[in-house]
């Protein structure tokens, strides 16, 4: 008999662990507590309990092709930065295409997630949903909580002693919608994420005066790199990770800085951080609008009066609203405290996903990171572990490992990111991926590739990391994922290209690529003869040899 599981949310998280878990032969059943899937890219005028909120001008910030699931691409004629109605239209596509919608049990809210008394042996979860008033539970064999991280405000008014004081109005960027009601005010938005440079540069058209107050500043990139592709598409590739970790971790963090520099100089405009490497907001518009002094940036808040706030740069201004875009806490009503413990947003979880001190790995947690880098191919690609970890053909390591693998991460993290509940869940997408992929085997052998198909290695290697990389071998391999990866630059440009000149072919091959991928070559034949003098000598044994790493199946003897 299949194993049961439970999944919770029915977002876009919610919508891959079902459709893993029916790959892996499972048994999914979904609750969703609103009356319709797609979580937060539902857009809806008023802010309903329980499930995040976005306002109506939402574009996302990843590109189309970065961050749709690996198996499934955004259709040509999608712009390359979506409005959230047209991700909220391919979360459905994706829904009827796999057929995910009959195992979604709308306005179901999950209740409580308790061990059955014989989980040491069963691994076993009691759920208790309610569904219009009515309660029941049910035993599942597993449970998978995909029920979002940008639903509760947090709003640390403690951080601003006299808020009291204030006699305008405040409120947090959740219940922001659109910025009418603002026209010809005085605004502050306090805080420098994403939610706050939109906001910001929202309200800069109506209102009279906004002010950003930032307490750590921020890094602003534009969603357009070079020839006018998105930024992640120019950025998120393995080649670069490659450099970043062959190279000491400074040199790596000022060459970042110093492209995240290459823009504008942040601190002419108030807005350089104090971490070096803090994740950066994406917005367009932020430094025109601070330019035209429409925005203008200020350091933390010190005090407020009736009618005005006190900056720590001791300045006063008259002050009519306050939006707090200060971020989200991470939520698990349903599960006992002892299950996930939450911390300004830390979890110790494996990878991000399994609590590490349950007897049986019958539970695990999507969503929960923050890869600079698009969520949906990272939550799905935890679904793709997780469904084989119930299943039983993939397996976590003894508890000590689990421990010391999340004390190193975090360690690496802190240090490239900064220490905060900001920066906590953050993450280098593409070691990310990487590390995950490793642990279900679909990691593409880059040398086997270049030997074999040298076209479509070159654009996996030095092309943008798209997700349908995850679909190239080992279980799951999708038969579209070549044709997806050499088309995805006609799908990029097809939308905006509207207006067509006559154009020579590009051979793939040129004397610059021929020239680089030679060198690589050599470099890495040379490490490869620096691995096995090594492990000649005895000094490498973690996770295998050079060759066994790049070729899997073919052992050291057969060389
Ligand atoms: P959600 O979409 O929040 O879905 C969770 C679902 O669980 C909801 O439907 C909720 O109703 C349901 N639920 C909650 N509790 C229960 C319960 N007890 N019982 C039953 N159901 C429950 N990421 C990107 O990659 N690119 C972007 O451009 C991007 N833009 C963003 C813009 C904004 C404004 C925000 C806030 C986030 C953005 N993100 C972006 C990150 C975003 O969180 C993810 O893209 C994605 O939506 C997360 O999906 P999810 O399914 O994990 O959570
Ligand atoms: P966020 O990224 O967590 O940012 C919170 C901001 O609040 C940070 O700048 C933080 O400052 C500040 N802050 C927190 N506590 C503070 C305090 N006590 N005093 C002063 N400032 C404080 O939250 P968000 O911007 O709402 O974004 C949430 C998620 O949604 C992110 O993943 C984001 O990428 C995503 N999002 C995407 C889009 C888009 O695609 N267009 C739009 C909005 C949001 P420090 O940095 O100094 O800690």
């Amino acid at each position: 008999m299949s194993k049961r599981v439970a999944i919770i949310g029915a977002g876009c998280s919610g919508l891959t662990a079902i459709k893993c878990c029916l790959e892996d032969g499972l048994e999914p059943t979904c609750f969703e507590r609103s009356n319709d899937i797609g979580g937060l890219w539902k857009f809806t005028e008023t802010v309903e309990e329980g499930r995040a909120s976005i306002y109506k001008s939402v574009f996302t910030n990843t590109s189309k092709e970065m961050m749709c699931y690996s198996d499934f691409p955004m259709p040509q004629d999608f712009p390359v930065y979506l409005h959230h109605s047209k991700v909220l239209e391919y979360i459905h596509l994706y829904a009827e295409y796999f057929d995910l919608l009959k195992y979604i049990q709308l306005q179901t809210k999950v209740c409580s997630v308790k061990q059955c008394q014989d989980f040491a042996t069963t691994g076993q979860w009691d759920v208790l949903i309610e569904n219009h008033g009515n309660m029941c539970s049910a035993i599942f064999d597993a449970v998978i909580v995909c029920n979002g991280h940008y639903t509760d405000p947090y709003l640390p008014l403690h951080c601003f002693p006299g808020i009291e004081n204030f006699k305008g109005r405040y409120i947090h960027s959740r219940f922001y919608k659109t910025c009418e009601e603002y026209r010809g005010k005085t605004v502050v938005v306090v805080g420098t994420g994403n939610s706050a440079g939109d906001i910001a540069v929202e309200l800069s058209h109506i209102a009279k005066q906004v002010y950003l107050s930032t307490r750590h500043g921020s890094w602003v990139v534009s969603r357009i790199s070079y020839g006018g592709f998105p930024i992640d598409m120019t950025l998120s590739r393995r080649y670069t990770m490659w450099i970043k970790n062959m190279m000491p971790k400074s040199l790596a963090a000022k060459i970042s800085e110093m492209a995240m520099k290459k823009w504008f100089d942040h601190a002419n405009l108030g807005l350089e951080p104090k971490f070096r490497l803090k994740h950066p907001v994406v917005n367009d518009y932020l430094p025109s609008q601070i330019l035209q002094g429409s925005i203008m940036v200020k350091p933390s808040i010190k005090s407020f009066s009736k009618t005005s706030v006190i900056f720590e740069d001791g300045t006063e201004s008259e002050v009519d609203e306050i939006i707090f875009a200060t971020g989200y806490s991470s939520t698990f009503p349903f599960l006992d405290d002892d299950i996930i413990k939450l911390k300004d947003n830390d979890v110790c979880l494996y990878k991000y996903i399994f609590p590490i001190y349950l007897e049986k790995p019958t539970l695990a947690f999507l969503g929960l990171v923050q890869p600079l880098g698009p969520i949906m191919p990272t939550v799905e690609l935890q679904a793709r572990w997780a469904t084989k970890v119930f299943k039983g053909t993939a397996y976590l390591p003894p508890v000590r490992k689990m421990e010391s693998y999340i004390a190193k991460s975090k360690d690496g993290n802190n240090k490239w990111f900064g220490v905060g509940r900001t920066q906590v869940l953050q993450t280098h997408y593409i070691d990310y991926i990487t590390d995950v992929s490793k642990e279900i085997g679909i990691q593409p052998n880059m040398i086997y590739l270049f030997l074999t198909d040298p076209k479509l290695a070159w654009q996996v290697f030095f092309g943008p990391c798209t997700p349908y990389q995850l679909r190239l071998t080992g279980t799951g391999k999708w038969s579209g994922a070549r044709n997806a990866i050499l088309t995805q630059w006609e799908r990029t440009v097809k939308p905006t290209k509207t207006r067509i000149l006559h154009e020579q072919p590009q051979p793939w091959l040129n004397c610059k690529k021929l020239l680089v991928m030679c060198s690589l070559l050599t470099a890495l034949w040379f490490c490869s003869r620096a691995s096995l003098k090594a492990e000649h000598n005895g000094y490498l044994s973690f996770r295998g040899s050079f060759w066994t790493r790049i070729f899997p199946t073919i052992s050291i003897s057969s060389m």
